[in-house]
Order: structure tokens, then sequence, then C-alpha cells
């Protein structure tokens, strides 16, 4: 298929990119190059620059270039940030995704899988995470992504397109070949922060909370390596069906918790890392892991990685390799 991936230069985008690729695929990837790299783009894919609020510029892409269907990154993903700067969140997150559904009517595709997340759940009643559980998002990041669930749906249901929401639980890892990674700027996520201690690049890290009611009083969350979850967008893509919406769960479907996490890298690292506890980050929930038995029972897909060393390792060896990123 002619794919065009958008986001395709950020972290997770990028090895979507990359797995299109090895599986065959003509790969366009559309980037503004805000967050993303340039080097992060598989050489095998067309970059193409451009931000996708430009609708006329993105469907003249999409009709060049034959695109069939259409895998959305491009997001924004700070959940402090989208608090104190909402406005963003919804334009950036909603606006630009009605704009992105604009090109491609213009342009007649009918094929879309698009990054939903956890997020949209808020705070669960209950763990494991199932899909069928009340959505109700408690930052404006979790509820941008909520809207575009509805507007999807909705769009679905008018124009027959075929889509996938996937939730996403914890994104972590890199390409186990070595050859892409994580490269946030600025980095707030737990393992590359954890990481970034063991390379010697921060002198510790903090743990946001520790009396949560959790095993260790630290927060739990599910952590995916991010090749599983782009092989999970291509179990998608692949059964897409005309005017329907399909929502799944991308996680392990078991928690780790921050200390556990941290453990995990000073035992792949061999390095003390120095942490300092700290009060807890607002809006972060206690536990949060997925189900994935949704994906299981209809596609037979689950994560093959689900040990969290292999996805700590994967990420050093990046880490090691890239001391400064893409730079
Ligand atoms: N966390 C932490 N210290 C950090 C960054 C994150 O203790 O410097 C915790 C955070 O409170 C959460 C977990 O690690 O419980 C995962 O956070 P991350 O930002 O990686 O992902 P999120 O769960 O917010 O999507």
């Amino acid at each position: 298929m002619n794919i065009a991936v958008i986001g395709g230069a950020g972290y997770i985008g990028s090895h979507a990119v990359k797995l299109l690729v090895e599986r065959g695929h003509r790969v366009i990837a559309i980037d503004n190059l805000g967050m993303g790299h340039r080097a992060a783009v598989h050489p095998k894919a067309k970059l193409v620059v451009l931000d996708c609020a430009n609708v006329a510029r993105l469907a003249a892409v999409f009709m060049t270039e034959k695109i069939e269907a259409v895998m959305h990154f491009a997001a924004s993903a700070y959940v402090d940030e989208s608090v104190a700067d909402p406005r963003k969140y919804y334009r950036n997150n909603v606006a630009n995704t009605i704009g992105m559904l604009d090109a491609m009517h213009l342009a007649g595709i009918k094929k879309l899988v698009f990054s939903s997340t956890c997020a949209t759940y808020g705070e669960p009643e209950k763990v494991p995470i199932t899909e069928d559980m009340p959505q109700r998002p408690i930052s404006p990041y979790g509820q941008s992504k909520l809207m575009v669930e509805h507007i999807l749906l909705d769009v679905a249901r008018a124009e027959n397109l075929a889509f996938a929401a996937p939730r996403y639980f914890n994104v972590a890892g890199a390409a186990l070949d070595g050859t892409i990674g994580e490269d946030h700027r600025p980095e707030t996520h737990l393992l590359p922060i954890v990481l970034q201690v063991a390379m010697g690049r921060r002198p510790s890290m903090e743990i946001f909370g520790t009396d949560y009611p959790t095993p260790d009083g630290t927060c739990v969350r599910d952590y995916i390596h991010v090749w599983d979850l782009a092989e999970a967008h291509l179990v998608l893509l692949e059964n897409l069906q005309p005017g329907r919406g399909l929502f799944y769960n991308l996680g392990v479907g078991r928690g780790y918790s921050v200390r556990e996490v941290i453990d995990a890298c000073r035992a792949v690292t061999g390095k003390d890392i120095a942490t300092r506890q700290v009060a807890r980050r607002p809006g972060d929930p206690p536990a949060l892991f997925a189900s994935p038995e949704g994906m299981a029972r209809d596609f037979h897909w689950k994560a093959k990685i689900t040990d969290l060393h292999v996805i700590v390792e994967s990420a050093w060896r990046w880490f090691q390799a890239h001391p400064n990123g893409y730079q």
C-alpha cells in the first residue's frame, strides 16, 4: 500500500515508518519537524516536510503520492502543558486532525489509523482497563484525543471512513537494531529520564509521589515496546472496516511501578541511579494498565516484548550509541 505517516519523524511515527517499509509498503512520512527528526525517517521512506495544518498542500501530497491509507501520529502530548495551554492542544490535536480529515476527503482516502491514548479513561474505576470502560479524561490532552474519537465515529458513519483509534499505554524502548529511538525535547518520560541519569547526563531523578495506594507507593504503568505498538497499527490497518471504528487498548497487560522501572534500569545498565522522592505530579492516576484481551480476541495479536528488561535494554542501546539523540 501507499501509506502516509503523519508525524513520521517523531518517536512513535518513525518506528511505524520503519516497520511499514520493512513489511514492503511504500511510505510517505509527513512531518513539520517541529518535534520530529529528519534522521529518524527510514531512508527508504520519502519525507515531506509539511505542517498538516496546511490542508490544501496536504491534500495535494495525498493525491500526488496516490496515498491509500493514513496513519496520524502528529500531536501535542504533554499532559502538564495541556493544562497550562489548552488552546494549543485543541488546535493541534483536534482542529488540525479535522483539517487532516478534510485533506483525506479531498483525496478520496478512506482508511485511517489515529493515535489515541489511555488518558481518555482518566482515573479508571478498576484495572486492568478494558475498552468498554467509561472515558472521563482529566486533562485537556486526554479530552482532545477523546473528542477526535467521537469526531471520527461521526465521519465514519457519514462518509464510510474505515478507522482505528488505538489507545496507547506507556510507549517505551527503541528499535531493536539500534537505528532509531527516543529523542524528546524536553524529555518528560520516565524511562529516558532514568537512563539519562545512568548516562551521567542528569545527577538524579525525581520520583513523583511515594504515597500512592500501590504495593510500593509509586505509580504503576503498563510499558509497551514501541515496535510492538507499531506492529499493532499495521494489524489494525489490515482489519479496518468501512463505516466503522476500531478501538483497542495497546498495552502489555501488566503494570510496573516507578521503582520497578528504576530497578530494571539499574539491573540493565549496572549503574547506580540517584533518586529523590518528591510530591505527586498533578493528574497522575495511581495505577493504569491495559487489558490486552481485545487485540488478542479479535486479531490474535499480543505484544511480543513482555519483559521490561528487554524494553530497557533496547532504550539503553540507543542512548549509549546516540548520547545526543539525533543531533
Ligand atoms: N515519573 C516520575 N519521575 C519522572 C517522570 C515520570 O516519577 O521524572 C512517573 C510519573 O509520575 C508516572 C510514571 O513515571 O507515574 C510514568 O510517567 P511518564 O511521564 O513516563 O508517562 P505517563 O504515565 O505520564 O504517560
